[in-house]
């Protein structure tokens, strides 16, 4: 397919331009866990725009890689179709400080972008906990840092540019009655070339970091609250969370935090980790994008010795959802390398597992041992359940996409906008499939 397109196309494996590994049995195309394999008829990376207008036009099934950096089968092709990278094209930043906007591309990641803008005195409101992702992938998949007060990644979005099934591009910007579906889209519409995101002023972060926050008598709204960004972390090896760690903007108030003890020492999320490739603690003030990542970004895991999931529930029942994976405590603990409590405020993506509702997000970094952690994720699953959880679109999960369906209200919106932009389900794969029901 496409012979005519002069592009990057690399028959048998690829390691260039990216995190994704090509195994070395028969050119294998991995993420960057390495759990998954993708089944893909072949990988391209088109070098200009118009060469990837007219391979998109000319395939049957496309799916993109972003940075590699999901879970699960999100990305997958299928052994028919064409697992597209972007990191051939130019990675265009396009910072317009006048209206306080950047126009960024579809292959770019926020270590890059944060770089740069920083770089004309602007900020974006926040980040998640490793910069090495990409932008487009990243919203794709509701991607999200924490803050009471901060949306997931993609409500900083305020325009999309596709390139759909025919070769031809749609601009989606948020007056769009479409958009609501247009920027958290699991990959579904299309070739996501550009997006452009809102800037704020630069603005600086403290990191300050306790010990030891007990379970018993937990006020989690204050706790949430205490910071712009806040994050809770524990191994579940007894109730209660091992780490706290506040994010201050040093341009808001510093509240005191009388739950915890402060560090005495540069922590890791992972116990026993050590602290040196995560950023600057002590409430040494930085510059937002050294601070809101937990981890540098000159620091570059090559892959990733880990899987993940996670789960979105509304705020309001955070204290009981704590105390139901309390309860299986021991089962969780025995195959979890860290789990993370985060909250995100509610959004108007469609998709997103903020939809519409406040969240809490529990996550957790399992070992990387997939026969282990399964039956742990259905049991984490099953204690979650009564508080309607929205997995990470990301990340390992096991509920039925059924249930998912049930869970978001737009989701018929979305599946029609799929059939409007991508009437042959181009861009599709079996994971979509599942998602929409159809
Ligand atoms: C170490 C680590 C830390 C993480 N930290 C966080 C965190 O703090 N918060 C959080 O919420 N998640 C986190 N994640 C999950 C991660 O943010 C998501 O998996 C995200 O999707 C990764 O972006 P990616 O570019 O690697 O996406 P990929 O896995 O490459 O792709 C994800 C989806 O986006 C689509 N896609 C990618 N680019 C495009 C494009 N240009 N056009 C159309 N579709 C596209 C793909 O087809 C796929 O459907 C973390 C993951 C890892 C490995």
């Amino acid at each position: 397919m496409g012979e005519a397109v002069t592009d990057g196309v690399e028959p048998g494996g690829y390691a260039a331009g990216g995190d994704v590994a090509a195994g070395a049995a028969g050119g294998a195309w991995r993420n960057w866990a390495g759990n998954i394999v993708f089944a893909a008829g072949e990988r391209r990376r088109p070098a200009s725009p118009d060469a990837l207008r007219a391979l998109v036009a000319g395939a049957g099934r496309v799916r993109v890689l972003g940075s590699g950096h999901s879970f699960n089968r999100i990305a997958e092709p299928g052994a028919d179709g064409v697992l597209l990278s972007l990191d051939a094209l130019p990675a265009e930043v396009e910072v317009d400080s006048a209206a306080r906007t950047v126009r960024v591309g579809g292959g770019v990641r926020y270590a890059e972008l944060a770089r740069r803008v920083h770089a004309h005195g602007l900020a974006l409101p926040n980040m998640a906990s490793l910069p090495h992702i990409s932008v487009a992938g990243s919203v794709a998949t509701g991607t999200h840092g924490s803050g009471v007060g901060n949306g997931s990644l993609a409500s900083a979005v305020r325009e999309v540019e596709l390139v759909t099934a025919d070769g031809s591009t749609v601009v989606i910007g948020r007056d769009d009655p479409r958009f609501g579906g247009a920027v958290t889209s699991l990959g579904a519409l299309g070739v996501v070339t550009s997006l452009t995101l809102d800037l704020e002023p630069g603005y600086e972060v403290e990191q300050h970091l306790f010990t030891e926050l007990p379970l018993e008598g937990l006020d989690f709204e204050s706790v949430a609250g205490a910071a712009y960004s806040v994050s809770l972390f524990t191994d579940w090896g007894a109730p209660g969370f091992r780490q706290v760690w506040l994010k201050r903007r040093t341009d808001q108030p510093l509240a005191g935090f009388p739950w915890a003890a402060p560090a005495t020492e540069a922590l890791h999320p992972v116990p026993g980790m050590p602290a040196v490739n995560c950023t600057e603690q002590f409430g040494v003030p930085g510059p937002w994008h050294e601070r809101l990542p937990h981890f540098r970004a000159e620091f570059t895991p090559s892959s990733g010795e880990e899987l993940q999931s996670e789960y979105l529930l509304p705020r309001s029942t955070a204290v009981d959802m704590l105390y139901a994976i309390d309860g299986i405590r021991e089962t969780v603990a025995r195959v979890l390398q860290t789990c993370e409590v985060r909250t995100v405020a509610a959004d108007e993506q469609w998709l997103s597992p903020a939809h519409g509702r406040d969240t809490v997000a529990v996550h957790f970094t399992w070992i990387a041992d997939t026969e282990a952690v399964l039956p742990v994720v259905r049991a984490v699953e099953a204690a979650l359940e009564p508080f309607s959880p929205r997995p990470h679109w990301g990340k390992v999960f096991e509920t039925p996409a059924g249930v998912i369906r049930g869970r978001y209200p737009r989701m018929d919106d979305f599946a029609e906008l799929a059939r409007e932009l991508d009437p042959a389900g181009k861009f599709s794969n079996a994971f979509v499939r599942d998602v929409l029901g159809t």
